[in-house]
């Protein structure tokens, strides 16, 4: 780090001086303004001069900066258009930033590492994710199949805590498992509110999610299994058995070859104590019993 970079307090009170910028609260805008925090996240990324980086919501540049000192190429998605002119000039000094102005969820990210990751040899998305939609990037990026090595993002430590909860714990539940579906998640660091301004109201905290390469489990069908785990977690107090037969489509007509499956095991069960290996069993069991 040194004194000129974008995420020191004074530098960062003086670009926004400069541009008169007021932060909007309904895109997530809540800028990081501590070099070790991002150095740490850049760490936890592992980014190397082979990674093709990319990031979500560049702000004025704070971690995007760091980024570019590491990897070979950062291409960024952002949102404000107010934010263009700013970056043009704070990252004016580093010739392997693209910044494409777009919202990220509509994005088709696919074509865009085509594009420009050619000659990189691993995609690492990291970002200071904007809170009000954390998780549906994260299921976006994990959905689509994309090239990716992995995934390092600053976002609510409670969600952190939910994608990377173990069964049997209160924060695991459906998207636990559609997250380590996909990959192998861990949360690497919390973060104090006093390294971002505006504050946020929520404490922080950063997740690396490292892709596998293939499901963590076999399932038949995917759609199937991702249908019953949203059934399974409706209402928490209920035992698995209450779960499907009222939550799963046609599940109060087929309660009878739902018992049967569940004998196997265990209807009293709480979804919440099903490793995600039961949970593929039961969905394989249950589609082949059921269709
Ligand atoms: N990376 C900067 C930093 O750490 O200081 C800013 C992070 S701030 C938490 C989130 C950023 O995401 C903001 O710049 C915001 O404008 C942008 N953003 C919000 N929604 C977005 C979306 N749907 N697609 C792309 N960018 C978005």
């Amino acid at each position: 780090m040194n004194n000129k970079d974008i995420a020191t307090p004074i530098r960062t009170k003086e670009i926004l001086k400069k541009y008169g910028f007021s932060f909007k609260k309904s895109l997530g805008q809540n800028f990081l303004i501590d070099t070790n925090i991002l150095d740490r996240i850049v760490d936890h990324a592992e980014i190397t001069d082979r990674t093709g980086v990319i990031e979500i919501g560049p702000g004025i540049g704070a971690l995007t900066e760091q980024l570019a000192k590491r990897a070979k190429k950062v291409v960024a998605f952002e949102i404000d258009q107010r934010l263009l002119p700013i970056l043009n000039d704070t990252l004016s000094p580093y010739d392997n930033v693209t910044i494409i102005h777009h919202d990220v969820l509509k994005a088709d990210v696919k074509s865009v590492i085509e594009e420009q990751f050619q000659d990189c040899d691993e995609i690492m998305v990291t970002a200071n994710l904007p809170y009000y939609v954390t998780t549906p990037i994260i299921m976006k990026l994990l959905e689509e199949h994309l090239p990716l090595k992995g995934i390092v993002v600053m976002l609510q430590k409670e969600v952190a805590e939910r994608m990377a909860a173990d069964p049997s714990s209160k924060e695991y539940g459906s998207l636990s498992i559609a997250v380590q579906f996909y990959t192998e998640a861990k949360t690497v660091m919390t973060v104090p509110k006093t390294v971002f301004v505006p504050q946020p109201n929520v404490d922080s905290a950063v997740i690396r999610l490292l892709l596998r390469d293939g499901p963590a489990v076999d399932v038949d069908n995917e759609s199937f299994f991702f249908q019953l785990i949203k059934a399974s977690f409706a209402q928490r107090r209920k035992t698995l058995l209450n779960n499907l037969v009222n939550n799963l489509p046609g599940g109060k007509e087929k309660k009878p070859q739902i018992e049967e499956v569940l004998q196997e095991t265990n209807g009293k069960r709480r979804g919440e104590s099903l490793s995600i290996e039961e949970f593929a069993l039961l969905s394989n069991g249950l589609y082949k019993a059921l269709f």
